[in-house]
């Protein structure tokens, strides 16, 4: 509903995948020191030396990850780096290269890979990560994208879901449910959009919920505060999947049980108001919504005076007894028990 009618339309077949790939990473430079070559041979060569070097990847289907009728390409391009960059932050490393594959079909043109492009630049250039290789080919259908991660960490902070402590704090970063509540915007106009062509949405009063799910962010900002902190998470993940399926997560790898407080969950006051427009709770959209890529980390006790009152991060719960389960204390003190509600890939439609 957002495409732009009056850019030219090249056909990819004008080009050739040769030149194809040379004109959209030639303005591409490496910027890593570890990034000892790039893209133009068989294989790239990254050294991170005496750091443990960590991976990543990720597929992203059209239609089933993402929609391009209210996704622009150049956001899908940004998007599907952070979602990557966002799976090492949650290891505590720092990215420093991707690789990006692709498969099209003739419905895109070169301006629509020049734009998705264009996304993957400005997120390598705003995280300084080097595009060191990929792949290009055709599809029968639609987008397929691809993106390996690599980072590096030192042993000493490589931080895994596995290690958290009975009596360890649980903290989250930022706020939860806003990527779903902007997703829910989105769906309401595409339908809206169809019945109506010419309609022209007015987004604003859902800006900030629009932008977490077109345009969200990784917690590079996160992990470095924790190194400045010398805070080590004693272990973390990032959401993706919503507050509820991370924290069963984390307490499967570590062998043990979380308190959460419904009252601590931070919530931006655009998702309670859209919340309440589209009959939901909001509580329910931070736990089951997902797409937040915020990062949900525990720390030591003697850790907390580090990070009270910090506007980046919440105390939302603490580490129990693997036989206390997961659950959920409401403002009324009922506990419920937590499920892994949030998006899977294979369960029913
Ligand atoms: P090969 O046939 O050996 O796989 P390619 O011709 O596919 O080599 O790739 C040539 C170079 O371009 C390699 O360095 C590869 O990593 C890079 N490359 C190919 N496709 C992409 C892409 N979509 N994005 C970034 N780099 C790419
Ligand atoms: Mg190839």
């Amino acid at each position: 509903m957002f495409e732009d009618r009056n850019i030219p339309k090249t056909s990819l077949a004008q080009l050739g995948e040769f030149a194809l790939i040379d004109h959209l990473t030639q303005t591409f430079e490496l910027k890593n020191k570890s990034s000892k070559l790039g893209i133009g041979d068989d294989a790239a060569v990254i050294n991170h030396e005496k750091q443990q070097t960590v991976i990543s990847t990720d597929l992203l289907i059209e239609g089933i990850h993402f929609d391009l009728s209210y996704m622009p390409l150049k956001h899908l391009g940004y998007k599907a780096v952070m979602v990557n960059l966002s799976d090492l932050y949650a290891m505590n490393a720092h990215p420093t290269q991707i690789t990006v594959s692709i498969a099209v079909s003739n419905r895109f043109t070169l301006e629509a890979l020049e734009a998705l492009y264009e996304g993957l630049a400005l997120a390598c250039k705003n995280y300084t990560v080097d595009l060191v290789g990929g792949d290009t080919t055709s599809s029968t259908s639609g987008l397929i994208l691809s993106i390996t991660a690599i980072g590096e960490v030192s042993k000493n902070k490589l931080t895994r879901r596995r290690g958290a402590q009975i009596n360890d704090l649980l903290v989250v970063s930022g706020d939860l449910g806003a990527a779903y509540t902007g997703l829910q915007v989105l769906e309401r106009e595409k339908a809206v959009f169809k019945a109506n062509p010419n309609a022209q949405p007015d987004l604003s009063p859902y800006s900030y919920s629009v932008g977490r799910q077109l345009k969200p962010e990784a917690r590079k900002d996160v992990i470095e505060l924790l190194d400045e902190l010398k805070i080590v998470p004693t272990a973390m993940i990032d959401i993706s999947d919503g507050l509820s399926s991370e924290v069963l997560h984390l307490a499967k790898a570590s062998a043990v049980g979380f308190h959460l407080f419904e009252e601590k969950i931070p919530i931006d006051p655009e998702v309670s108001f859209i919340s309440e427009e589209f009959k939901i709770n909001p509580t329910t959209a931070a736990l089951n919504g997902g797409e937040d890529y915020e990062l949900l980390f525990t720390i030591a006790q003697s850790d907390y005076e580090k990070i009270k009152n910090h506007p980046l991060l919440s105390v939302i719960g603490h580490v129990v007894e693997k036989k206390a389960g997961c659950q959920l204390i409401t403002g009324l003190r009922q506990q419920i028990e937590l499920t892994a509600q949030g998006w899977q890939s294979f369960k029913d439609q």
